[in-house]
C-alpha cells in the first residue's frame, strides 16, 4: 500500500500520521457509492437541500477550533486568515441555499403550444437538471474556500449532484475533518452520508484515476495549470467526454497611468504591496504584471513598490513543491538578460518552506522577448514592466487570458482608460479599477474564470452563486402530460418560483 504524509509548513516536520493512496478499487468504489447517492440526492427537494447546506456551515462554525488547529498545522496560515476562510466558506453555503429557497435558479422557461404557427409549434417546457455525480479537485491554497466543501461542492450539492473529492495531498487531515462534519449532516437528509465521497492521493495516477470514473460526469478543479490542463486532456479523451471546469493559473495584469502615478503614487505601492505580499503570493488573484510608465515616475515607483516589499513579512509557503517550483522560477529570472531584481533580501534559510516578497523590473522590449516573463511565479513575486501608456494597450491584447485585469488612472485618464478597459475586457475575467485583485467578493456579480489559460470554461465563474450553472443541464419537455412534468415546470407552479412564461416573467400559476 503506498501511503504519504502531509508535512508542517512552518518546520518542514510531518504534520501527521501517513495517509494511504487511493487505489483504483478504492476510486471505482467511491464513485459508484457517489451514483447511488446521486439517484437519491437528486430528488430530495431543492428547499430540503437548502436546508442541509445551511446545517453543514452550522456544523463547521460548531467545529471551529479543532478546523483552525488542523488547517493551521498543515497550512500555517493563522488564525486571522482561518477565521476569515472559515466565514467565507460558511457563507457561500448559505448564498446557495437562498437560491435554492427562491428555486429560480433553475432557469424554467415555458412556451405554449401554438397549432395556428406555421409550421405548427409544440408545448415546450424547459428546466435545468442536476448533471449527475462531480469529481472536485481542491488546491492546496485554499483550505476551506475551495477545500472538501468549498465554492466547487457547495455548488455541486446544491445543484443536486454528488460529490468525490479528491483531496489535495498537502492537507489530507484537514480534508479528513470537512469530509467528516459533511457526510454527518448529509446522512440526515434522503440523499445519505455517501453524497459526499472523498479519496486521497499524490500521484497523476489517482487523478487521472478519479476523472476517468465512468460515473463521474463533470470536473471542477481549481489549482495549476500544469494540472488542469493534463485532467482537462484526460476528460477530453474519456469514451464520453464530461465538462472540465478548470479554475488555473492568472498573472492578473495591472496598469497604471501617468496621471494616476502623480496622484497618489506612495499609495498604489502600498497597496500593492500588499497584495503581492498577502498570504505569500500565493492567490490566484495575485498581481504577477505590473506596467509602470517608463518614466522618472515610473522608476521611482518601482524603487518604492521594491522598498515596501523589502519591509513586508517573509511569508510561508504551503507545501515543499510550491516553495521548490518558485524557487526554480526564479532563478530562470534571473537569467533573464534585461530583468533585475529590484529587491535586495536572500530567501531565509529557516526550516520550513518561505519566500521573500521579490519584484523584478524590466523593460517592454526584454517582456515581449521573454517567455520565461510571462510565466506564473506562483508565490510573492511578481515583474514590473516600464512602457509607453499607449504600447500597454497593445500588451492588454496580447497577454493571453486571465481572471482579472486592473487599471490605475485619474479622472481626465477616460480616452486611454476606456481603449485599456476595452482590451482587458476581451481578455480577463473581471476589469478592476483603482483597485487591487485580491480579496474577491463572493456575491452573485461576481465573475470568477476568463478566457484560457485562467479557466478552460471562460463561460462560468467559480465563485459566487451563478457557479451552481457548471453542474446543471437543460432538458426540455414536449407535450407532456401535466403528472409527468417535474414540480418546477407544472402549470399549477406549486413552488412558485419564477419562470419565463411565454416571454414573460411571471411566479404565477398558468
Ligand atoms: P496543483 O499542484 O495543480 O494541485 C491541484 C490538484 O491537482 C491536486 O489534487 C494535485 O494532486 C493534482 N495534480 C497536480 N498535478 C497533477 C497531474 N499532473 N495529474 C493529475 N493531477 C495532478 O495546485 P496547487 O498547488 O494546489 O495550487 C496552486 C495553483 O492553483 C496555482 O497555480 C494557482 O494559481 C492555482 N489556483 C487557481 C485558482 C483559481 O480560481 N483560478 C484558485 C486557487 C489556486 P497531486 O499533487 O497529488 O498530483
Amino acid at each position: 500500500m503506498s501511503t504519504f504524509t502531509a508535512f508542517n509548513p512552518r518546520t518542514g516536520d510531518a504534520a501527521g500520521p501517513a495517509f494511504a493512496e487511493a487505489t483504483a478499487a478504492d476510486i471505482a468504489s467511491a464513485a459508484s457509492r457517489a451514483a447511488s447517492a446521486f439517484e437519491q440526492w437528486r430528488r430530495v427537494p431543492a428547499r430540503d437541500r437548502a436546508k442541509a447546506l445551511r446545517a453543514i456551515g452550522n456544523a463547521l462554525i460548531d467545529a471551529r477550533d479543532q478546523i483552525i488547529a488542523t488547517v493551521d498545522l498543515e497550512a500555517a496560515l493563522g488564525d486571522t486568515r482561518i477565521n476569515g476562510e472559515l466565514a467565507r466558506t460558511v457563507a457561500q453555503l448559505h448564498g446557495f441555499a437562498d437560491l435554492l429557497d427562491q428555486g429560480a435558479y433553475v432557469e424554467a422557461i415555458i412556451d405554449s403550444a401554438n397549432p395556428a404557427a406555421t409550421p405548427p409549434r409544440p408545448e415546450l417546457r424547459r428546466v435545468l437538471q442536476p448533471l449527475g455525480p462531480v469529481a472536485v479537485f481542491t488546491p492546496s491554497n485554499f483550505p476551506l474556500a475551495y477545500g472538501v466543501i468549498g465554492g466547487d461542492t457547495a455548488g455541486a450539492l446544491a445543484a443536486g449532484c454528488s460529490v468525490l473529492v479528491k483531496g489535495h495531498p498537502s492537507q489530507p487531515a484537514t480534508s479528513e475533518l470537512f469530509a467528516r462534519i459533511a457526510r454527518a449532516e448529509l446522512a440526515k437528509t434522503a440523499g445519505g452520508a455517501d453524497v459526499l465521497q472523498l479519496v486521497h492521493g499524490r500521484t497523476p495516477e489517482t487523478g487521472r484515476g478519479v476523472v476517468n470514473a465512468p460515473e463521474i460526469q463533470a470536473v471542477g478543479f481549481t489549482g495549476s495549470v500544469a494540472a488542469g490542463r493534463a485532467l482537462f486532456n484526460v476528460a477530453s479523451a474519456r469514451p464520453e467526454p464530461i465538462p472540465f471546469y478548470g479554475e488555473l493559473g492568472s498573472l492578473n495584469p495591472l496598469f497604471i497611468s501617468p496621471g494616476a502615478l502623480a496622484e497618489r503614487s506612495a499609495d498604489i505601492a502600498t497597496g500593492l504591496a500588499a497584495s503581492i505580499a498577502m498570504g505569500a503570493g500565493q492567490f490566484c488573484t495575485k498581481p504577477g504584471l505590473i506596467f509602470v510608465p517608463d518614466s522618472d515616475a515610473g522608476r521611482e515607483f518601482a524603487h518604492t513598490l521594491a522598498s515596501k516589499l523589502d519591509a513586508a513579512p517573509i511569508g510561508v509557503l504551503l507545501n515543499e513543491n510550491i516553495r521548490h517550483l518558485l524557487a526554480n522560477r526564479m532563478q530562470a529570472t534571473m537569467l533573464v538578460q534585461g530583468a533585475t531584481c529590484a529587491t535586495d533580501r536572500d530567501w531565509p534559510a529557516d526550516a520550513g518552506f518561505r519566500a521573500a516578497p521579490t519584484l523584478f523590473v524590466t523593460d517592454a522590449t526584454t517582456f515581449a522577448e521573454s517567455s520565461e516573463l510571462r510565466e506564473e511565479h506562483f508565490g510573492p513575486i511578481s515583474i514590473l514592466v516600464l512602457s509607453e501608456p499607449d504600447q500597454m494597450k497593445v500588451i492588454a491584447t496580447e497577454l493571453g487570458g486571465h481572471l482579472t485585469g486592473t487599471i490605475h488612472a485619474a479622472a481626465d485618464e477616460t480616452a486611454w482608460a476606456g481603449a485599456l478597459a476595452d482590451a482587458l475586457a476581451q481578455h480577463v475575467g473581471r476589469v478592476i479599477w483603482n483597485g487591487f485583485p485580491t480579496g474577491v467578493a463572493v456575491v452573485p456579480a461576481m465573475q470568477h474564470g476568463g478566457p484560457y489559460p485562467s479557466s478552460t470554461s471562460s463561460l462560468h465563474s467559480a465563485v459566487g452563486t451563478t457557479s451552481i450553472r457548471r453542474f446543471l443541464r437543460p432538458v426540455a419537455f414536449q407535450n407532456m402530460p401535466e403528472a409527468l412534468l417535474p414540480a418546477e415546470l407544472q402549470s399549477s407552479n406549486p413552488l412558485g418560483i419564477e419562470r419565463l412564461v411565454n416571454g414573460v416573467r411571471s411566479a404565477s400559476a398558468l
